[in-house]
């Protein structure tokens, strides 16, 4: 799909859910922005199962006018899901994600290319505030980032949503990640490659309503964690080990006592402590063979285990009967 045509330099990835009452503006803004650009660019509208005549609009377009695309999806699959499928139909060198809501101003794009220009090959924005957003959810991100920043393997940038800008090389690397629990942003941070930000004030949604209700910032908050850090499966050898030491204190303490008080309850210090002991154990031996689960968990994601950012002298072929140079030197 993405290699028929080499033409296209920039593509712009808008998942839609829902948002008849945005895309008036939005596809004037995306018009806008399309023109302003160096290259030719295309309009990827992923439709997430929309039950509104937005639909219509956008399949008409993709019909009538070869700078949009469309595809909708067969049901509601999420925010992440909708990008994804966007990014795998995107031809371009530098590949855009984008809201629908105009959350995100499609003008820092702008921005997001001179960065690509200067070489960067991931350029993420940073919100540096959130308006029209609730205290809840301001809150919440905030501690999830926070949590997350302390958790995770990979430095996951904080306060950045998956509005970027991201060069082909990446794509094609974050293609090969077919798990299916995605957090894209965590999953580009994993990536590496040059990356940057540009910063830009969060403006409050257009119309309509956030298509995110807490039940889905859930499951995106534990993916994120779940797929970047085994923290989680660590703990249970911590609690483990806290419960089975304060059970030996414990009885340290009780048979302390049995020397210099004789009005002792018989059998229950020893029943707590056999039975605090024997529950620490248990969650110690829970624990390890969460490390282990780990281990499975990290092997059925089907990561690559690196990715390569740039090849140099593999085009050439060694020339027949000439040493190489550093045993020349010898
Ligand atoms: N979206 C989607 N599928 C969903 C939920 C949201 O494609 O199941 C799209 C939505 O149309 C918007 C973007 O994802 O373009 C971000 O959603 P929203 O603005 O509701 O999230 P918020 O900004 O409130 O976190
Ligand atoms: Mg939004």
């Amino acid at each position: 799909m993405a290699a028929d045509l080499p033409g296209i330099r920039y593509s712009i990835v808008v998942p839609v859910f829902n948002e008849a009452a945005v895309l008036p503006i939005l596809l004037r803004r995306i018009a806008t922005l399309m023109a302003q650009l160096d290259g030719a660019a295309e309009t990827i509208f992923v439709d997430d199962g929309s039950s509104d005549c937005g639909s219509i609009v956008l399949q008409s377009l993709a019909r009538d006018d070869p700078h949009y695309r469309y595809i909708g999806l067969s049901r509601n699959f999420g925010h992440q899901i909708a990008i994804t499928a966007g990014m795998d139909a995107a031809a371009g060198e530098a590949i855009v994600v984008m809201d629908a809501d105009l959350q995100d101003p499609p003008e820092i794009v702008g921005e997001m290319i001179a960065k690509w220009k200067e070489g960067f090959e991931v350029v993420y924005a940073r919100r540096l505030s959130r308006a029209g957003e609730s205290g809840f959810k301001r809150g919440t991100a905030n501690l999830f980032y926070k949590l997350l920043g302390r958790m995770s393997s990979v430095v996951i940038p904080a306060d950045v949503g998956d509005f970027r800008l991201i060069d082909r090389k990446v794509l094609d690397a974050l293609r090969r990640m077919p798990e299916q629990d995605r957090f894209i942003r965590g999953m580009i941070a994993w990536l590496g490659f040059r990356q940057t930000e540009v910063a830009f004030h969060r403006l409050p949604r257009l119309a309509g309503e956030s298509k995110y209700p807490l039940s889905k910032m859930i499951r995106l908050a534990v993916n994120g964690a779940l797929g970047f850090s085994d923290a989680p499966l660590r703990l249970a050898i911590w609690f483990g080990l806290a419960v089975s030491a304060c059970a030996v204190f414990y009885g340290l303490y009780v048979a302390g006592l049995w020397f210099t008080d004789s009005h002792l309850v018989r059998g229950w210090s020893s029943t707590i402590i056999v039975i605090s002991f024997l529950c620490g154990i248990n969650m110690l031996m829970t624990g390890i063979m969460g490390l282990y689960i780990g281990r499975i968990h990290a092997e059925v994601k089907r990561r690559p285990l690196y990715v390569v950012s740039q090849r140099l002298g593999f085009e050439r072929e060694p020339e027949q009967g000439r040493a190489p140079s550093s045993a020349a030197v010898n």
